[in-house]
């Protein structure tokens, strides 16, 4: 792709990117000269003249520009886009050499060099996702490699997440090559099949970055009284089940994600009876719980991300606080409470620091014993620790 403008920085501003974060935010901006349009490649000086990266120009959103290229001699051409895909995949080659599961994160956006992308494989089938400008322009090269990369048999695209609009650009969902979609699409994941909904399930179809967590969990639950608060399709609570829990409580709002678990059960031949599935808002239930004076064993808390940014942390932080002081109300002493938060707009920090006050304010002693993260087919760019937003604690009641 040709040149198409050039980004001044404001005097000071090119220290994050000679850190080798690839954002380039509107308020770092002096000048845009030249008459880019979103997508085009831009190259980005210094107030002093000095080059600093080849990024995609995005005129609509806070974040101006994302990088593809620090070096001023590298083209960012198809032949580009192909070798960033062709390693992105081959990392994950190398992660899943012992048939663990037939699904992983091909691609985790900026992490792998490839800004505001993300490609999920379930089985056959490759979901992309496309949430900037930078990747806009590449959908046909990227689609067409990813066909060569993983003989995939459909290439399916969900890019119908929020961020879009910040971008200024449509969601757009559909069949980008291959077959259409099957109509049930199961994959494997540590001795155990999922129902994936790549059409209507959340993110590209299945929480792939908790695929470690799940095993973790199954591997703490024997002999345990369960509750799996925020459960989806059950996940967590199956996989305690599998590990020998003596029953699984699930709580969810949606009613559908309800009957994917209990599809879900079936298939891997789960005891049925020891599953009790609660549709309610889990502030609620947990309340009922604790005046019902309920108790569990090891308690599990997903929620969906209270915090997308830094914007809605003090809210979000209410929000943890909440179910995390009921979840240690909840828990039997020696119980375990496994807890975690999906927000990118809080840190590690604060939500240990929140996971504390709920224990001093149930009024019970806690400790942690295991820090939980997302798998590691969700890479984390080292000079992009935004890309690190699954923080998780295993805590134990004295
Ligand atoms: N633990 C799951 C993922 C959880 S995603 C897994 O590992 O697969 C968050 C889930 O929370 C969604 O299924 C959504 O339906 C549910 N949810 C969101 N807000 C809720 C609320 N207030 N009460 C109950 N469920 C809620």
């Amino acid at each position: 792709m040709d040149i198409n403008g050039k980004i001044v920085l404001k005097a000071g501003r090119e220290k994050s990117l000679l850190r080798r974060h690839p954002w380039i935010f509107s308020g770092a901006v002096s000048e845009v000269a030249g008459d880019p349009q979103p997508g085009d490649l831009v190259a980005v000086h210094s107030q002093s003249g000095e080059f600093l990266a080849h990024a995609s120009y995005s005129p609509h959103s806070q974040i101006r520009a994302r990088v593809w290229a620090w070096n001023p001699a590298e083209k960012v051409d198809q032949e580009f886009i192909a070798n960033r895909l062709a390693q992105a995949v081959s990392l994950r080659r190398e992660m899943f050499v012992n048939g663990e599961t037939d699904a992983c994160r091909l691609v985790h956006g900026e992490s792998d060099g490839l800004p505001g992308l993300v490609v999920d494989q379930f089985g056959e089938v490759v979901v992309v996702q496309i949430s900037s400008w930078a990747g806009e322009v590449w959908r046909t090269e990227i689609v067409e490699q990813l066909l060569q990369l993983t003989g995939a048999k459909t290439i399916y695209e969900r890019s119908d997440v929020e961020v879009r609009k910040h971008e200024g650009l449509d969601p757009r969902v559909g069949l980008l090559a291959g077959k259409q979609l099957p109509q049930e699409l199961y994959i494997r994941e540590y001795g155990m099949q999922y129902l994936v909904d790549i059409e209507a399930g959340h993110k590209t179809g299945f929480y792939l970055d908790q695929r470690a967590n799940r095993l973790a969990v199954r591997q703490l639950a024997k002999d345990k009284h369960v509750l799996d608060c925020f459960s989806y399709t059950g996940g967590f609570g199956l996989n305690a089940l599998k590990g020998g829990a003596k029953s699984v409580t699930l709580v969810d709002e949606s009613g559908n994600a309800l009957v994917g678990a209990a599809k879900d059960a079936g298939t891997n031949q789960l005891d049925i009876t020891k599953i009790e599935m609660i549709q309610a808002d889990v502030f609620q239930q947990l309340r009922k719980f604790r005046d019902g004076r309920k108790d569990f064993d090891l308690i599990i808390l997903d929620p969906p991300k209270f915090a997308p940014t830094r914007a809605n942390v003090e809210k979000a932080a209410r929000g943890y606080k909440d179910i995390n002081l009921l979840g240690f109300k909840l828990l039997r002493p020696g119980g375990m409470l496994v807890t975690f938060s999906c927000s990118g707009g809080l840190d590690a920090a604060l939500f240990q620091k929140i996971v504390a006050d709920s224990a001093l304010d149930a009024g019970v002693d806690a400790k942690i014993i295991t820090r939980l993260s997302q798998d590691k087919d969700h890479p984390v760019g080292l000079n992009f620790p935004e890309g690190e937003y699954l923080k998780g604690l295993v805590c134990v009641r004295s």
